[in-house]
């Protein structure tokens, strides 16, 4: 791989560009295309056996893997990444490789639902009890610690309602037990904050979102500091865990032209944000870049920037209100995953159970695509409108 993609004295977005190329190793093509491998040839008997191959087998690995796995490394100052089908599968691989049996893991209470199903009831029929806790106790979650307590799922901003959470704390209070920190950061990516630096020991990636950035593939990654890093690898490796050779290649093209991406998204969620502050039917914003959040200074101090993704509580309205406003949008697609280039909206409902989510009206999740914000806006003035005809 290029050297320049190792060095660390680079800003991100000149990381973005430069990690993982190898144009003198492909005819020089910019790109590494994707190594669609299962086989891979060895010269000898000793080549096979006894040479240590950089790549043996396509479920161990190819130079397209390779290649995104360095990215990601070097954007989170990581030891080592590994890549999985999709991002459930890199928050399963990383509890799987922090717990054991009888081993307690603490889950934010605003953790994503699909990792919190696998945590209380999956990973229960292995022995592994799965507590929620409240996103914003910080280093009182000390107060739950047990001898039993073996890792630490936390997720910031959570999902739906995108609590802030003050990591270093909570990283410092389970360093001093031993208990491994894992930081689910699907909605900051690489670029807008690093965990591993503010004390997690592994960080997941749902690349599925801003990463490959086009809707088109599911792929998710974990990365590890140095104490993790061997137990991670091994972990991934005897679960089977591979990532398809052509969603791999769109991960790379995506987080190529995520910094742009994701500085467009911001601003649109910026300036929605700005007019639905003025509309009555807007309640509470939930998006903790802005000045309002509760969760702003902690943002400020630990993140670069923020991403398009927020969550918007409505003043009260019925039902057929709703579906009214949400089912005539032109321009808002209503559909799972976010991060991707058109702009998604959602009705949301959290599942908690420490921390319940209290909004007088429903609860939307808004991912700003690339549009034009005045045309997003326009869209969501005439939602409203047929939802104020339909009440
Ligand atoms: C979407 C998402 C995942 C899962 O990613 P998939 O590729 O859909 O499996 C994990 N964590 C968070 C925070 C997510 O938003």
């Amino acid at each position: 791989m290029s050297k320049a993609g190792k060095d660390t004295s680079y800003g991100s977005r000149t990381t973005v560009v430069i990690a993982g190329r190898d144009p003198k190793g492909h005819a020089g093509a910019v790109n590494i295309p994707p190594y669609r491998a299962s086989t891979i040839l060895h010269d000898s008997v000793r080549a096979l056996t006894a040479d240590k191959p950089r790549f043996t087998y396509g479920r161990r690995g190819t130079p397209t893997t390779a290649a995104m796995e360095e990215m990601l490394s070097s954007l989170h100052g990581a030891e080592a990444t590994v890549l999985t089908p999709s991002g459930l599968s890199a928050c399963t691989l990383a509890l799987l490789t922090a717990l054991e049996a009888g081993g307690e893991l603490l889950i934010t209470d605003s953790a994503y639902e699909p990792t919190r199903h696998f945590a209380m009831k999956l990973a229960k029929r292995f022995g592994i009890t799965a507590i929620p806790y409240d996103p914003l106790a910080g280093a009182e979650v000390a107060r739950l610690f047990t001898p039993r307590t073996r890792a630490i799922l936390v997720e910031s901003p959570g999902s739906l309602t995108f609590e802030v959470q003050d990591l270093p704390a909570i990283a410092g209070a389970a360093r001093a037990q031993g208990i491994c920190v894992v930081a689910d950061n699907t909605w900051a990516t690489p670029l807008l904050c690093q965990p591993l630096g503010l004390g997690a020991d592994m960080v997941i990636e749902s690349c599925t979102k801003y990463v490959v950035g086009h809707s088109d593939a599911n792929l998710g990654a974990v990365s590890a500091s140095a104490d993790w890093a061997e137990r991670l690898r091994a972990t991934h490796y005897h679960l089977g865990l591979t990532a398809g050779a052509d969603d791999v290649y769109l991960a790379l093209r995506g987080i190529r032209t995520m910094a742009v991406r994701l500085k467009a998204a911001e601003e649109g969620a910026r300036t929605l944000i700005a007019w639905l502050k003025t509309r009555p039917e807007a309640g509470r914003i939930l998006y903790p870049g802005d000045e309002s959040d509760p969760g702003h200074a902690l943002w400020r101090r630990d993140f670069r920037g923020a991403s398009g993704l927020f969550g918007l509580g409505l003043a009260p309205m019925s039902k057929e209100a709703l579906s009214a406003m949400l089912d005539g949008l032109a321009l808002f697609g209503m559909g799972y995953s976010w991060g991707g280039y058109e702009s998604l909206i959602i009705p949301a409902d959290p599942h908690r159970s420490v921390r319940p989510y209290a909004g007088p009206g429903p609860l939307l999740r808004i991912s700003v695509g690339l549009e034009d914000p005045q045309d997003l806006i326009a869209d969501l003035a005439a939602g409203f409108d047929r939802a104020r005809a339909a009440a």
